[in-house]
């Protein structure tokens, strides 16, 4: 077991341990947030056909004056024109044989004929170009490019299936009254949207008290390929998540060097890979998409890096790399960050407030002007 690592070396002792994913293949309407499994290269060049951007006439460039001999719409097979004659095209009609050029219907018959309104054969995909590569995330955007290279189904990972444990007696359902001293139980929902976002199968388990044996009793009744757990990992009394993997499971690391999110542990739980996530909702949810994310889908960015300029000082941690919320914006072409919330690390709001966070180095504060290295949220 190894104990305060960094964030690299915890992902990659986490590794060591590989994730239970196959390949399975899908209707393409069902792959919204899932991993592809293969490259996909285009069955066809998009365009397949030289077609009109515009509405308006097919004409030859050299002609001066046009007489319109036809019409041709999306879906017709392409037409043909001689000397002095054009066809009215509409967008998406196939360009007539002989025609080297648009004239947009705004202009009249007679207008310029514009030839880089002709949509070449190719020019966005040739036939056999790898556009989708083994790992993307299906996207809205590369679901759509799917379509268009011809696929009606997908070859994906298999979804992990990943149970999501909430510990602690302060915990309640929310909507559920308050009494004293409890809070409404919000980890594992975030955790749950997280996992669905990078093609997993979340499993909403009951929150489990502060208890050796109720914690015990509902990992052995876990029917997943991965456990996540939230709470019970630091140096408390009631810290059962860590002694039951210290005394009962099987630990590879405990805490990492970073703040928020500083106790987290990774091990298995009678061959079942288990992520111990702290217990502050920010902390949670960044260890999932520092350490856990990149365990589950290593290709998946869910982060840009940038450079930004600091329009806030922020304060660094001792010892460890500090992720505080900024807000990070284009000025004059510059990326700028300011900082707008508490950042306290039971504040989830910071994280739906801000766009981004700073990677501040060990023993680091930022000051106002400063140049410094971020991560932008990919959404
Ligand atoms: P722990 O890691 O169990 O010491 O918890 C750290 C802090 O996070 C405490 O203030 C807990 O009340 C809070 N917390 C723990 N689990 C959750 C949860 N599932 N949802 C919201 N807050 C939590
Ligand atoms: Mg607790």
């Amino acid at each position: 077991m190894e104990k305060f690592v960094t964030i690299e070396r915890a992902i990659e002792i986490a590794r060591q341990t590989t994730p239970q994913i196959n390949v399975e293949s899908i209707p393409i309407e069902e792959c919204f947030h899932r991993i592809l499994a293969e490259d996909l290269p285009s069955k066809v060049d998009d365009p397949a056909f030289d077609n009109s951007a515009m509405d308006g006439w097919a004409v030859r460039s050299e002609d001066t004056t046009r007489i319109e001999v036809g019409q041709t719409s999306a879906g017709d097979k392409a037409g043909r024109i001689g000397p002095g004659e054009a066809i009215r095209i509409m967008t998406g009609a196939p360009i007539p044989e002989g025609a080297d050029a648009i004239v947009m219907v705004e202009d009249g018959l007679q207008g310029e004929a514009r030839p880089h309104f002709i949509r070449r054969q190719g020019e966005n995909l040739r036939r056999g170009e790898v556009a989708l590569s083994k790992g993307q995330l299906m996207t809205p955007a590369a679901i759509s490019l799917a379509a268009t290279m011809g696929y009606n189904t997908l070859p994906v990972r298999t979804k992990l299936r990943v149970a999501v444990i909430s510990t602690g007696d302060e915990l309640v359902q929310p909507g559920a009254e308050l009494n004293p001293g409890e809070i409404y139980e919000s980890n594992s929902y975030g955790l749950c949207a997280l996992l669905e976002k990078i093609g997993c199968e979340p499993i909403l388990h009951d929150i489990v008290q502060d208890s050796l044996d109720g914690l015990r009793e509902t990992l052995n009744g876990c029917d997943c390929d991965l456990i996540i757990t939230s709470g019970g990992v630091s140096m408390g009394e009631r810290d059962f998540v860590r002694k039951l993997m210290e005394e009962e499971g099987h630990l590879h690391f405990w805490k990492v060097a970073m703040r928020p999110g500083g106790p987290p542990l990774f091990g298995t739980w009678k061959g079942t890979p288990l992520f111990g996530l702290p217990g502050n909702p920010v902390s949670s949810h960044l260890v999932f998409q520092l350490i856990v994310a990149p365990w589950i889908a290593p290709e998946i960015n869910l982060f840009k890096s940038v450079q930004v300029r600091m329009l806030d000082s922020v304060k660094g941690a001792p010892n460890k790399v500090c992720f505080r919320r900024i807000e990070i914006s284009n000025e004059n072409g510059q990326l700028v960050a300011r900082t707008n919330t508490h950042q306290g690390s039971g504040n989830i709001h910071s994280i739906v407030a801000h766009n981004g966070l700073t990677i501040l180095p060990p023993n680091t504060d930022a000051k106002v002007g400063e140049h410094i290295e971020a991560l932008w949220f990919n959404q």
